[in-house]
Protein backbone atom coordinates (compact mmCIF):
# COMPACT_ATOMS: atom_id res chain seq x y z
CA UNK A 1 0.00 0.00 0.00
CA UNK A 2 1.67 3.27 -0.97
CA UNK A 3 1.20 6.13 0.70
CA UNK A 4 -1.10 8.50 0.34
CA UNK A 5 -3.76 5.69 -0.89
CA UNK A 6 -2.94 4.17 2.31
CA UNK A 7 -6.28 2.90 3.90
CA UNK A 8 -6.21 4.80 7.49
CA UNK A 9 -8.18 3.39 10.30
CA UNK A 10 -8.45 4.99 13.92
CA UNK A 11 -9.80 1.60 15.80
CA UNK A 12 -8.98 4.22 18.59
CA UNK A 13 -11.38 6.30 17.87
CA UNK A 14 -14.11 3.90 18.73
CA UNK A 15 -13.38 3.23 22.32
CA UNK A 16 -15.66 6.31 22.93
CA UNK A 17 -15.05 10.12 24.04
CA UNK A 18 -13.49 9.55 27.29
CA UNK A 19 -10.78 8.57 25.72
CA UNK A 20 -9.60 11.41 23.62
CA UNK A 21 -10.24 15.06 21.99
CA UNK A 22 -10.84 15.19 17.93
CA UNK A 23 -9.03 18.07 16.68
CA UNK A 24 -6.49 19.25 13.72
CA UNK A 25 -3.15 19.72 13.85
CA UNK A 26 -1.83 23.10 14.53
CA UNK A 27 0.58 23.35 11.31
CA UNK A 28 3.82 25.29 10.76
CA UNK A 29 4.32 28.08 8.97
CA UNK A 30 6.31 27.55 5.47
CA UNK A 31 7.18 24.08 6.55
CA UNK A 32 10.63 22.23 5.21
CA UNK A 33 12.47 18.79 4.89
CA UNK A 34 14.76 17.86 7.97
CA UNK A 35 15.30 13.63 7.55
CA UNK A 36 13.40 10.68 6.84
CA UNK A 37 14.26 7.29 7.85
CA UNK A 38 13.74 5.03 4.73
CA UNK A 39 13.91 2.25 7.29
CA UNK A 40 10.57 2.84 8.78
CA UNK A 41 9.06 4.04 5.59
CA UNK A 42 9.69 0.30 4.28
CA UNK A 43 8.26 -0.68 7.87
CA UNK A 44 4.93 0.67 6.76
CA UNK A 45 5.50 -0.82 3.12
CA UNK A 46 6.53 2.43 1.58
CA UNK A 47 8.89 3.18 -1.33
CA UNK A 48 12.11 4.94 -0.32
CA UNK A 49 11.30 7.99 -2.41
CA UNK A 50 7.53 8.35 -0.80
CA UNK A 51 7.95 11.93 0.10
CA UNK A 52 9.18 12.71 -3.58
CA UNK A 53 6.16 11.01 -4.80
CA UNK A 54 3.40 12.74 -2.77
CA UNK A 55 3.69 16.65 -2.78
CA UNK A 56 1.48 16.60 0.21
CA UNK A 57 3.48 14.80 2.02
CA UNK A 58 5.57 17.92 3.49
CA UNK A 59 2.47 19.69 4.26
CA UNK A 60 0.91 16.43 6.05
CA UNK A 61 3.26 15.81 8.01
CA UNK A 62 4.51 19.79 9.14
CA UNK A 63 0.33 19.61 10.45
CA UNK A 64 -0.36 21.55 7.61
CA UNK A 65 -2.83 19.21 6.07
CA UNK A 66 -4.64 15.76 6.36
CA UNK A 67 -5.46 13.16 4.30
CA UNK A 68 -8.81 11.72 3.55
CA UNK A 69 -9.72 9.10 6.72
CA UNK A 70 -7.17 10.48 8.81
CA UNK A 71 -9.14 11.27 12.45
CA UNK A 72 -6.55 13.07 14.34
CA UNK A 73 -7.06 12.74 18.06
CA UNK A 74 -4.99 13.53 21.25
CA UNK A 75 -5.66 11.05 24.34
CA UNK A 76 -5.96 11.33 27.67
CA UNK A 77 -3.46 9.58 30.20
CA UNK A 78 -2.59 10.26 33.62
CA UNK A 79 0.30 9.58 35.58
CA UNK A 80 2.98 9.25 38.17
CA UNK A 81 5.38 11.55 37.46
CA UNK A 82 9.09 11.02 39.30
CA UNK A 83 7.14 8.84 42.04
CA UNK A 84 4.03 11.42 42.68
CA UNK A 85 0.66 11.11 41.80
CA UNK A 86 0.66 13.94 38.72
CA UNK A 87 -3.08 13.53 37.75
CA UNK A 88 -4.45 13.78 34.76
CA UNK A 89 -1.80 14.54 31.27
CA UNK A 90 -2.67 13.28 28.25
CA UNK A 91 -0.75 13.89 24.71
CA UNK A 92 -0.24 17.46 25.42
CA UNK A 93 1.73 17.97 21.97
CA UNK A 94 0.98 14.97 19.97
CA UNK A 95 -1.81 13.82 17.75
CA UNK A 96 -2.70 10.28 16.63
CA UNK A 97 -3.15 10.65 12.66
CA UNK A 98 -4.61 7.28 12.30
CA UNK A 99 -3.73 3.83 11.90
CA UNK A 100 -2.28 2.30 8.27
CA UNK A 101 -2.38 -1.18 6.83
CA UNK A 102 1.23 -2.06 6.58
CA UNK A 103 2.87 -5.84 6.38
CA UNK A 104 3.46 -5.64 9.57
CA UNK A 105 0.18 -5.21 10.46
CA UNK A 106 -1.81 -2.01 11.48
CA UNK A 107 0.20 0.88 12.51
CA UNK A 108 -0.49 4.26 14.68
CA UNK A 109 0.93 7.38 12.75
CA UNK A 110 1.68 9.98 15.55
CA UNK A 111 2.91 13.65 15.22
CA UNK A 112 4.62 15.16 17.92
CA UNK A 113 4.83 18.81 17.97
CA UNK A 114 1.90 20.17 16.30
CA UNK A 115 -0.08 22.69 18.00
CA UNK A 116 -1.79 22.60 21.56
CA UNK A 117 -4.62 20.19 22.77
CA UNK A 118 -7.08 19.80 25.44
CA UNK A 119 -4.24 18.15 27.59
CA UNK A 120 -1.19 20.48 26.97
CA UNK A 121 -1.42 21.92 30.65
CA UNK A 122 1.65 24.73 30.72
CA UNK A 123 2.94 23.62 27.43
CA UNK A 124 3.04 25.23 23.84
CA UNK A 125 1.79 21.91 22.15
CA UNK A 126 5.45 22.08 20.43
CA UNK A 127 8.84 20.48 19.85
CA UNK A 128 12.08 22.08 18.79
CA UNK A 129 14.31 20.58 16.58
CA UNK A 130 17.37 19.78 19.03
CA UNK A 131 14.93 17.31 20.49
CA UNK A 132 13.41 15.78 17.72
CA UNK A 133 16.28 15.08 16.15
CA UNK A 134 17.39 13.51 19.25
CA UNK A 135 14.10 11.21 19.26
CA UNK A 136 14.40 10.24 15.50
CA UNK A 137 17.89 9.16 15.72
CA UNK A 138 17.21 7.51 18.96
CA UNK A 139 14.40 5.49 17.93
CA UNK A 140 15.78 4.77 14.68
CA UNK A 141 19.04 3.51 16.81
CA UNK A 142 17.43 1.45 19.29
CA UNK A 143 15.66 -0.38 16.97
CA UNK A 144 18.77 -1.19 14.83
CA UNK A 145 20.37 -2.19 18.28
CA UNK A 146 17.51 -4.69 18.31
CA UNK A 147 15.97 -3.39 21.04
CA UNK A 148 11.56 -2.86 21.17
CA UNK A 149 10.56 0.90 20.59
CA UNK A 150 8.39 2.98 18.76
CA UNK A 151 10.02 4.20 15.17
CA UNK A 152 10.27 7.67 13.75
CA UNK A 153 9.60 8.15 10.30
CA UNK A 154 10.44 11.60 9.39
CA UNK A 155 10.98 15.26 10.76
CA UNK A 156 9.75 18.66 9.36
CA UNK A 157 10.98 21.76 10.54
CA UNK A 158 10.24 25.51 10.37
CA UNK A 159 11.49 28.83 11.64
CA UNK A 160 8.65 29.17 13.45
CA UNK A 161 10.28 30.17 16.78
CA UNK A 162 9.73 28.54 20.41
CA UNK A 163 11.04 29.23 23.39
CA UNK A 164 12.36 27.33 25.71
CA UNK A 165 15.70 28.29 27.67
CA UNK A 166 16.40 30.27 24.62
CA UNK A 167 14.43 30.64 21.34
CA UNK A 168 14.69 27.42 19.34
CA UNK A 169 12.67 26.64 16.36
CA UNK A 170 10.08 24.45 15.75
CA UNK A 171 9.96 21.01 14.72
CA UNK A 172 7.77 17.73 14.12
CA UNK A 173 8.73 14.33 14.54
CA UNK A 174 6.24 11.68 13.10
CA UNK A 175 6.40 8.53 14.99
CA UNK A 176 5.24 4.54 14.55
CA UNK A 177 4.30 1.97 16.48
CA UNK A 178 1.66 -0.49 16.38
CA UNK A 179 0.12 1.37 19.94
CA UNK A 180 1.13 4.05 22.11
CA UNK A 181 -0.41 2.82 24.87
CA UNK A 182 0.70 3.52 28.25
CA UNK A 183 0.80 2.60 31.86
CA UNK A 184 -1.12 5.84 32.38
CA UNK A 185 -4.19 5.27 30.29
CA UNK A 186 -4.92 2.34 32.56
CA UNK A 187 -4.18 4.44 35.52
CA UNK A 188 -6.23 7.61 34.17
CA UNK A 189 -9.23 5.32 34.44
CA UNK A 190 -8.92 3.36 37.45
CA UNK A 191 -8.11 6.95 39.50
CA UNK A 192 -11.03 8.68 37.72
CA UNK A 193 -12.99 5.84 39.45
CA UNK A 194 -14.35 5.16 35.40
CA UNK A 195 -14.97 1.66 35.55
CA UNK A 196 -16.62 0.94 32.74
CA UNK A 197 -13.82 2.70 30.59
CA UNK A 198 -11.49 0.78 32.15
CA UNK A 199 -12.89 -2.43 31.16
CA UNK A 200 -13.27 -1.11 27.68
CA UNK A 201 -9.62 -0.30 27.57
CA UNK A 202 -8.13 -3.29 28.84
CA UNK A 203 -10.99 -5.39 26.30
CA UNK A 204 -9.26 -3.41 23.39
CA UNK A 205 -5.84 -3.73 24.42
CA UNK A 206 -6.23 -7.43 24.82
CA UNK A 207 -8.05 -7.93 21.28
CA UNK A 208 -5.86 -5.76 19.34
CA UNK A 209 -2.21 -6.08 21.34
CA UNK A 210 -2.64 -9.06 23.36
CA UNK A 211 -4.45 -11.59 22.03
CA UNK A 212 -2.82 -14.47 23.04
CA UNK A 213 -4.43 -13.36 26.75
CA UNK A 214 -8.08 -13.95 25.65
CA UNK A 215 -7.31 -17.85 25.88
CA UNK A 216 -5.97 -17.31 29.43
CA UNK A 217 -8.01 -18.41 32.53
CA UNK A 218 -7.91 -14.47 33.61
CA UNK A 219 -7.42 -12.65 30.71
CA UNK A 220 -7.08 -9.60 32.62
CA UNK A 221 -3.96 -11.29 34.65
CA UNK A 222 -2.28 -12.52 31.66
CA UNK A 223 -2.28 -9.25 30.37
CA UNK A 224 -0.41 -8.41 33.76
CA UNK A 225 1.93 -11.11 33.44
CA UNK A 226 2.68 -10.32 29.46
CA UNK A 227 3.16 -6.52 30.15
CA UNK A 228 5.75 -7.56 33.25
CA UNK A 229 7.42 -9.84 31.55
CA UNK A 230 8.09 -7.39 28.30
CA UNK A 231 9.11 -4.94 30.64
CA UNK A 232 11.89 -7.11 32.63
CA UNK A 233 13.06 -7.55 29.27
CA UNK A 234 12.88 -4.04 27.47
CA UNK A 235 14.55 -3.31 31.04
CA UNK A 236 17.61 -5.60 30.41
CA UNK A 237 17.92 -4.44 26.95
CA UNK A 238 18.62 -1.16 28.11
CA UNK A 239 21.15 -2.27 30.85
CA UNK A 240 22.80 -4.06 28.48
CA UNK A 241 23.91 -1.37 25.96
CA UNK A 242 23.90 1.38 28.61
CA UNK A 243 21.13 3.52 27.81
CA UNK A 244 19.38 5.37 30.33
CA UNK A 245 15.29 6.69 29.59
CA UNK A 246 15.62 10.04 31.82
CA UNK A 247 12.07 10.26 32.26
CA UNK A 248 10.36 7.09 33.67
CA UNK A 249 7.10 8.57 34.42
CA UNK A 250 4.11 5.81 34.42
CA UNK A 251 3.22 8.02 31.39
CA UNK A 252 6.24 6.95 29.75
CA UNK A 253 6.12 3.54 29.66
CA UNK A 254 4.34 1.56 27.03
CA UNK A 255 2.11 -1.51 27.75
CA UNK A 256 3.67 -2.87 24.41
CA UNK A 257 7.12 -2.62 26.32
CA UNK A 258 8.30 -0.21 23.83
CA UNK A 259 11.04 2.85 24.34
CA UNK A 260 8.77 5.75 24.38
CA UNK A 261 8.81 9.00 24.78
CA UNK A 262 12.67 10.38 24.20
CA UNK A 263 13.68 13.22 26.10
CA UNK A 264 16.62 13.71 28.12
CA UNK A 265 17.75 10.12 27.58
CA UNK A 266 21.33 9.43 27.59
CA UNK A 267 23.58 6.42 26.37
CA UNK A 268 26.97 5.59 29.25
CA UNK A 269 29.80 7.07 28.28
CA UNK A 270 32.33 6.14 31.33
CA UNK A 271 30.71 3.76 33.63
CA UNK A 272 28.95 4.87 36.39
CA UNK A 273 26.27 2.96 37.94
CA UNK A 274 24.82 5.64 39.72
CA UNK A 275 24.94 8.68 36.83
CA UNK A 276 22.31 10.24 35.84
CA UNK A 277 21.44 11.29 32.59
CA UNK A 278 18.70 14.31 33.20
CA UNK A 279 19.75 16.92 34.18
CA UNK A 280 16.33 17.82 35.64
CA UNK A 281 16.48 14.57 37.96
CA UNK A 282 17.77 16.59 41.00
CA UNK A 283 17.40 13.32 42.97
CA UNK A 284 18.87 10.92 40.79
CA UNK A 285 15.32 9.07 40.91
CA UNK A 286 15.64 7.64 36.92
CA UNK A 287 19.84 6.75 37.81
CA UNK A 288 21.31 3.73 35.83
CA UNK A 289 21.16 1.23 38.40
CA UNK A 290 17.94 2.35 39.09
CA UNK A 291 15.97 1.60 35.97
CA UNK A 292 15.13 -1.99 36.63
CA UNK A 293 14.06 -1.46 40.34
CA UNK A 294 11.88 1.92 38.84
CA UNK A 295 10.23 -0.25 35.85
CA UNK A 296 8.90 -2.72 38.83
CA UNK A 297 7.70 0.20 40.86
CA UNK A 298 5.57 1.31 37.78
CA UNK A 299 4.52 -2.21 37.16
CA UNK A 300 3.36 -1.73 40.95
CA UNK A 301 1.15 1.03 39.57
CA UNK A 302 -0.15 -0.71 36.74
CA UNK A 303 -1.42 -3.23 38.81
CA UNK A 304 -3.14 -1.16 40.96
CA UNK A 305 -4.62 0.19 37.99
CA UNK A 306 -6.08 -3.10 37.34
CA UNK A 307 -7.62 -3.51 40.55
CA UNK A 308 -11.05 -1.88 39.57
CA UNK A 309 -11.10 -4.79 36.68
CA UNK A 310 -11.61 -7.36 38.95
CA UNK A 311 -14.37 -5.61 40.77
CA UNK A 312 -17.75 -7.79 41.05
CA UNK A 313 -15.69 -10.93 39.71
CA UNK A 314 -13.99 -11.39 43.62
CA UNK A 315 -13.18 -9.66 46.82
CA UNK A 316 -11.12 -6.61 46.47
CA UNK A 317 -7.96 -8.48 48.90
CA UNK A 318 -8.18 -11.73 46.34
CA UNK A 319 -7.80 -9.42 43.53
CA UNK A 320 -4.71 -7.25 45.02
CA UNK A 321 -2.99 -11.02 46.03
CA UNK A 322 -3.14 -12.06 42.75
CA UNK A 323 -1.97 -9.06 41.08
CA UNK A 324 1.03 -8.37 43.29
CA UNK A 325 1.71 -12.14 42.55
CA UNK A 326 1.97 -12.35 38.84
CA UNK A 327 4.13 -8.84 39.14
CA UNK A 328 6.75 -11.46 41.44
CA UNK A 329 7.68 -12.77 37.85
CA UNK A 330 9.70 -9.40 37.27
CA UNK A 331 12.41 -10.94 40.14
CA UNK A 332 13.12 -13.80 37.79
CA UNK A 333 12.59 -12.29 34.29
CA UNK A 334 14.38 -9.50 34.76
CA UNK A 335 18.04 -11.24 36.03
CA UNK A 336 17.51 -14.04 33.43
CA UNK A 337 16.88 -11.67 30.77
CA UNK A 338 20.14 -9.63 32.16
CA UNK A 339 22.45 -12.40 32.28
CA UNK A 340 21.09 -13.94 29.02
CA UNK A 341 22.51 -10.62 27.32
CA UNK A 342 26.13 -10.45 29.64
CA UNK A 343 26.51 -13.55 28.59
CA UNK A 344 25.91 -12.63 24.84
CA UNK A 345 28.23 -9.53 25.59
CA UNK A 346 30.81 -11.41 26.89
CA UNK A 347 30.96 -13.82 24.34
CA UNK A 348 30.21 -17.21 26.65
CA UNK A 349 28.38 -19.51 24.16
CA UNK A 350 27.21 -21.93 26.74
CA UNK A 351 25.61 -21.30 30.51
CA UNK A 352 28.51 -22.43 33.14
CA UNK A 353 27.86 -22.04 37.09
CA UNK A 354 29.91 -18.78 38.25
CA UNK A 355 29.09 -16.77 35.09
CA UNK A 356 26.82 -14.18 36.95
CA UNK A 357 29.54 -13.44 39.48
CA UNK A 358 32.31 -13.52 36.34
CA UNK A 359 29.93 -10.86 34.75
CA UNK A 360 29.19 -9.09 37.97
CA UNK A 361 32.93 -8.55 38.77
CA UNK A 362 33.60 -7.13 35.20
CA UNK A 363 30.87 -4.51 35.95
CA UNK A 364 32.56 -3.25 38.85
CA UNK A 365 36.27 -3.17 37.37
CA UNK A 366 34.66 -0.79 34.51
CA UNK A 367 32.76 1.03 37.08
CA UNK A 368 35.76 1.03 38.98
CA UNK A 369 38.20 1.82 36.23
CA UNK A 370 35.11 4.45 34.64
CA UNK A 371 35.82 2.63 30.90
CA UNK A 372 34.16 3.64 28.34
CA UNK A 373 30.85 1.09 28.89
CA UNK A 374 30.53 1.03 24.91
CA UNK A 375 34.26 0.86 24.10
CA UNK A 376 35.02 -1.64 26.73
CA UNK A 377 32.51 -4.02 25.58
CA UNK A 378 33.39 -3.89 22.13
CA UNK A 379 37.53 -4.24 23.08
CA UNK A 380 36.59 -7.36 24.94
CA UNK A 381 35.81 -8.97 21.58
CA UNK A 382 39.38 -8.86 21.19
CA UNK A 383 40.31 -10.31 23.98
CA UNK A 384 42.47 -13.30 22.03
CA UNK A 385 44.21 -10.88 19.53
CA UNK A 386 44.71 -7.49 21.15
CA UNK A 387 44.28 -7.63 24.96
CA UNK A 388 46.99 -4.97 25.44
CA UNK A 389 43.97 -2.61 24.14
CA UNK A 390 41.84 -3.23 26.50
CA UNK A 391 43.93 -3.47 29.17
CA UNK A 392 45.14 0.17 29.03
CA UNK A 393 41.48 1.14 29.62
CA UNK A 394 42.19 0.05 33.39
CA UNK A 395 44.64 1.94 35.55
CA UNK A 396 44.54 -0.97 37.93
CA UNK A 397 46.25 -3.15 35.75
CA UNK A 398 46.58 -5.78 38.59
CA UNK A 399 42.60 -6.05 39.15
CA UNK A 400 42.41 -5.91 35.42
CA UNK A 401 44.80 -9.40 34.77
CA UNK A 402 43.29 -10.91 37.73
CA UNK A 403 39.53 -11.00 36.03
CA UNK A 404 40.97 -11.27 32.71
CA UNK A 405 42.65 -14.43 33.97
CA UNK A 406 39.56 -16.35 35.48
CA UNK A 407 37.96 -15.15 31.93
CA UNK A 408 40.47 -16.89 29.95
CA UNK A 409 39.95 -20.05 32.06
CA UNK A 410 36.20 -19.70 31.52
CA UNK A 411 36.67 -19.30 27.97
CA UNK A 412 38.85 -22.51 27.94
CA UNK A 413 36.55 -24.46 29.71
CA UNK A 414 33.57 -24.59 26.92
CA UNK A 415 36.68 -24.75 24.31
CA UNK A 416 35.51 -21.10 22.94
CA UNK A 417 37.64 -20.16 19.28
CA UNK A 418 38.75 -16.72 19.01
CA UNK A 419 37.67 -15.98 16.08
CA UNK A 420 33.50 -17.11 16.01
CA UNK A 421 33.48 -15.82 19.54
CA UNK A 422 35.01 -12.27 18.54
CA UNK A 423 32.68 -11.94 15.15
CA UNK A 424 29.49 -13.11 17.32
CA UNK A 425 30.75 -10.44 20.61
CA UNK A 426 30.84 -7.70 17.43
CA UNK A 427 27.31 -8.65 16.44
CA UNK A 428 25.69 -8.09 20.15
CA UNK A 429 27.87 -5.42 21.63
CA UNK A 430 27.51 -2.20 19.33
CA UNK A 431 30.58 0.12 17.85
CA UNK A 432 28.23 2.75 17.84
CA UNK A 433 25.61 4.56 20.19
CA UNK A 434 23.91 7.53 20.00
CA UNK A 435 26.41 9.44 22.17
CA UNK A 436 24.96 13.09 23.45
CA UNK A 437 28.35 14.50 21.33
CA UNK A 438 26.85 12.68 18.44
CA UNK A 439 23.67 13.56 18.20
CA UNK A 440 24.79 17.46 19.54
CA UNK A 441 26.91 17.42 15.96
CA UNK A 442 23.62 16.94 14.02
CA UNK A 443 21.95 19.11 16.08
CA UNK A 444 24.34 21.99 15.63
CA UNK A 445 24.62 21.28 11.85
CA UNK A 446 20.86 21.07 11.39
CA UNK A 447 20.22 24.53 13.70
CA UNK A 448 22.68 26.08 10.56
CA UNK A 449 20.30 24.59 8.04
CA UNK A 450 22.37 21.38 7.14
CA UNK A 451 20.91 18.58 7.50
CA UNK A 452 23.48 16.06 6.19
CA UNK A 453 24.51 14.74 9.41
CA UNK A 454 21.97 14.23 10.58
CA UNK A 455 21.34 11.75 7.29
CA UNK A 456 24.78 10.68 7.89
CA UNK A 457 24.22 10.03 11.70
CA UNK A 458 20.96 8.05 10.75
CA UNK A 459 22.80 5.64 8.53
CA UNK A 460 25.17 4.97 10.63
CA UNK A 461 23.08 4.44 14.01
CA UNK A 462 21.05 1.80 11.69
CA UNK A 463 24.20 -0.55 11.32
CA UNK A 464 25.73 0.10 14.62
CA UNK A 465 27.66 -3.45 15.00
CA UNK A 466 30.05 -2.01 12.02
CA UNK A 467 32.91 -0.18 12.65
CA UNK A 468 31.81 3.08 11.12
CA UNK A 469 34.02 4.65 8.20
CA UNK A 470 34.60 8.24 10.81
CA UNK A 471 36.32 6.49 13.33
CA UNK A 472 35.03 9.26 15.63
CA UNK A 473 31.55 8.00 15.63
CA UNK A 474 33.31 4.96 17.64
CA UNK A 475 35.90 7.13 19.56
CA UNK A 476 35.69 8.78 23.42
CA UNK A 477 33.48 11.78 23.90
CA UNK A 478 35.84 14.62 22.66
CA UNK A 479 36.36 17.59 25.17
CA UNK A 480 34.10 19.71 24.35
CA UNK A 481 31.14 17.58 24.98
CA UNK A 482 32.18 16.52 28.97
CA UNK A 483 29.91 19.74 29.64
CA UNK A 484 26.80 19.05 27.91
CA UNK A 485 23.47 18.56 29.78
CA UNK A 486 20.49 17.29 28.46
CA UNK A 487 16.97 18.57 30.58
CA UNK A 488 13.50 17.61 30.14
CA UNK A 489 12.95 21.08 28.73
CA UNK A 490 12.39 19.71 24.85
P1 LIG B 1 7.15 14.09 29.23
O1 LIG B 1 7.64 13.89 30.62
O2 LIG B 1 8.07 14.89 28.35
O3 LIG B 1 6.78 12.79 28.58
O4 LIG B 1 5.84 14.99 29.30
C1 LIG B 1 4.86 14.89 30.29
C2 LIG B 1 3.56 15.51 29.84
O5 LIG B 1 3.73 16.86 29.46
C3 LIG B 1 2.93 14.81 28.65
O6 LIG B 1 1.57 14.76 28.87
C4 LIG B 1 3.28 15.71 27.50
O7 LIG B 1 2.36 15.63 26.46
C5 LIG B 1 3.27 17.08 28.14
N1 LIG B 1 4.16 18.03 27.47
C6 LIG B 1 5.51 18.04 27.47
N2 LIG B 1 5.98 19.07 26.75
C7 LIG B 1 4.91 19.74 26.26
C8 LIG B 1 4.73 20.91 25.45
N3 LIG B 1 5.77 21.59 24.97
N4 LIG B 1 3.46 21.28 25.17
C9 LIG B 1 2.42 20.61 25.65
N5 LIG B 1 2.52 19.53 26.43
C10 LIG B 1 3.74 19.08 26.74
MG1 LIG C 1 5.68 11.62 27.98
Amino acid sequence: MKFPESVWVNRYAGLGREFFTELPATGMPDPHWVAQSPDCAALLGWPADWTGQNPEALAVFSGNAALPGMRPLATVYSGHQFGVWAGQLGDGRALMLGEVQTPNGPMELQLKGAGLTPYSRMGDGRAVLRSSIREFLCSEAMDALGIPTTRALCITGSALPVRRETVESAAVVTRVAPSFLRFGHFEHFAHSGQGAALRRLADFFIEHHAPECREADDPYVALLDKVTRQTARLMADWQAVGFMHGVMNTDNMSLLGLTIDYGPFGFMDAFDPGHVCNHSDERGRYAYMRQPNVAFWNLHALAQAMLPLFEGLMPHEEAGERLLATLEVYKTEFPAAMLERLRAKLGLAVAMDGDQALADDWLKLMAAARADFTIAFRLLADFDTNREALRDHFLDREAFDSWADRYAARLAAEGSEGAGRALRMKRTNPAVVLRNHLAEGAIRAAQGGDFSETARLLKVLRSPYDEPLQRSDAALPPEWAQHLEVSCSS
